[in-house]
């Protein structure tokens, strides 16, 4: 379903989320106080505006309060971050995502009631970091602290082999949820009989300690 976005602060950080929402077919008002950044953006959105998004008469203007997402992401300017998700959350808007400098910033956040706090570098790294360590885990969600959705490229020794021969839920507590073939071809739910194929990628579900005990 189409979707409309508010992305307030056109940094780096709020430029690549604006554009990304717009290029999967969202409707998308971009909102910055520098005239420069709202013009760089200006063909890769639905509206861009140069607003100071603090103005509460102007959010009112511009009919934010309509819209089903608001994405703060100014990051220098505590008091604008906190001030300006506050409003949004006054007005109605049922989903608003702010990022935060730290800890303590994220929980004010929380507390004056961003539905999502966001840590961009601090994620980016965590990301990073697990995504090294395993060449063959190519992304992942995080379910819990334990559990994650991994997606894995297939062992060479699993090629060949259907999932009911590598039984891999009593061997390693492994869950296979989806196997990705190539030309983007998914299998949802794949039964025993799903044969693994050279390159194919294996979305499970599991104990983030189980992954290290497959074989590359
Ligand atoms: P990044 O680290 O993602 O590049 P920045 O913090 O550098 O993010 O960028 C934040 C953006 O937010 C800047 O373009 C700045 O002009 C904009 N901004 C800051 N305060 C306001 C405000 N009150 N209203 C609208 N835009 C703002």
């Amino acid at each position: 379903m189409r979707k409309q976005f508010v992305v307030i602060g056109l940094g780096r950080f709020g430029t690549s989320v604006a554009k990304t929402l717009n290029i999967l077919g969202h409707d998308v008002l971009a909102m910055d106080k520098n005239e420069h950044a709202v013009q760089v953006i200006m063909h890769d959105v639905t509206h861009a505006v140069q607003a100071d998004a603090r103005d509460e008469e102007t959010l009112r203007a511009l009919g934010v309060r309509n819209f089903d997402v608001a994405v703060v992401a100014i990051g220098d300017d505590l008091e604008a971050n906190i001030l300006i998700t506050l409003m949004l959350k006054e007005m109605g808007i049922p989903y608003v995502v702010t990022k935060a400098q730290s800890a303590l910033h994220g929980k004010v956040l929380e507390k004056i009631g961003a539905d999502k706090v966001i840590y961009p570098e601090q994620d980016m790294g965590v990301r990073l970091a697990n995504n090294l360590i395993r060449t063959n885990v190519m992304d992942f969600i995080e379910l819990s602290l334990d559990y994650s959705i991994f997606e894995i490229i297939a062992s060479a020794q699993f090629v060949n082999k259907t999932l009911g021969e590598l039984d891999l839920r009593a061997v390693y507590k492994i869950n296979v949820v989806a196997i990705r073939k190539s030309g983007n071809q998914i299998v949802i739910a794949p039964g025993a009989n799903a044969v693994i194929e050279e390159k194919d990628v294996l979305v499970v579900v599991c104990n983030k300690k189980a992954l290290s005990k497959l074989p590359d």
